[in-house]
């Protein structure tokens, strides 16, 4: 069966404002919406957090990835603000017609319900498709690109898969590992160049979803 892999966070749903009010918690102040998606959560660390923050950074940075990874209930509240990136969803549901989709995220196996939840909610489709999530342990064994290629391994062994849609370049290596055909780089930030996209191996990058709607159309 063929099937199409697509990453969730900032690929079909934008985190910026959840990120956004998550640092506003860790570092107790206010952090403009701009920041994200140019800075990098480390150089925005650095730039707004006090001198005493600096040397709590290993603290810091444990509260923030708790909270992001919904570890605990602030983190699984801070859900609502996140928000669907324009067109992916009516992409997702022509896609749905054709082949299989499997959502393959990082978020923890932990909030699989909330986010099947989230992903009715904001329109993309999920009665005829997979939802691969990490596994707490994923998280602290390896790297997550190790973690991602244990995943993908097993997609890989029940489905033909032809696609695939991110919006980390450094996964694009493992897609090309597991020699996925069409390997799509979504470059909607700024921390990332579509050179980054091509060097560790997307075939080809986009910046909207728009511009596979209208390629979907002509299935
Ligand atoms: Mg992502």
């Amino acid at each position: 069966m063929n099937c199409v892999i697509v990453d969730i966070d900032d690929t079909l749903i934008d985190t910026k404002p959840r990120t956004k009010h998550i640092m506003e918690i860790v570092l107790e102040r206010e952090i403009p919406l701009e920041d994200l998606g140019v800075l990098t959560h480390e150089k925005i660390f650095l730039k707004y957090a006090s001198e005493i923050q600096r040397t709590q950074a290993k603290k810091l940075t444990a509260q923030f990835l708790n909270l992001l990874l919904c570890k605990n209930e602030a983190g699984i509240e801070s859900l609502k603000f996140n928000r669907p990136i324009p067109h992916a969803a009516e992409v997702l549901q022509i896609w749905e017609n054709e082949w299989k989709i499997v959502y393959l995220t990082g978020r923890l196996n932990i909030i699989q319900e909330n986010t099947l939840r989230e992903l009715e909610e904001f329109g993309f489709p999920t009665d005829n498709s997979d939802l691969i999530m990490f596994d707490p342990a994923d998280w602290g064994k390896g790297s997550l690109l190790d973690a991602r290629k244990r995943l993908l391994s097993s997609i890989t062994e029940q489905f033909n898969v032809i696609r695939v849609v991110d919006d980390f370049p450094g996964y694009f290596s493992a897609y090309k590992q597991f020699l996925i055909p069409d390997r799509i780089g979504l470059n909607q930030s700024k921390v990332h160049t579509k050179k980054d996209f091509f060097e560790q191996g997307a075939t080809r990058v986009i910046e909207k979803w728009i511009q596979l709607r209208d390629e979907s159309e002509k299935l």
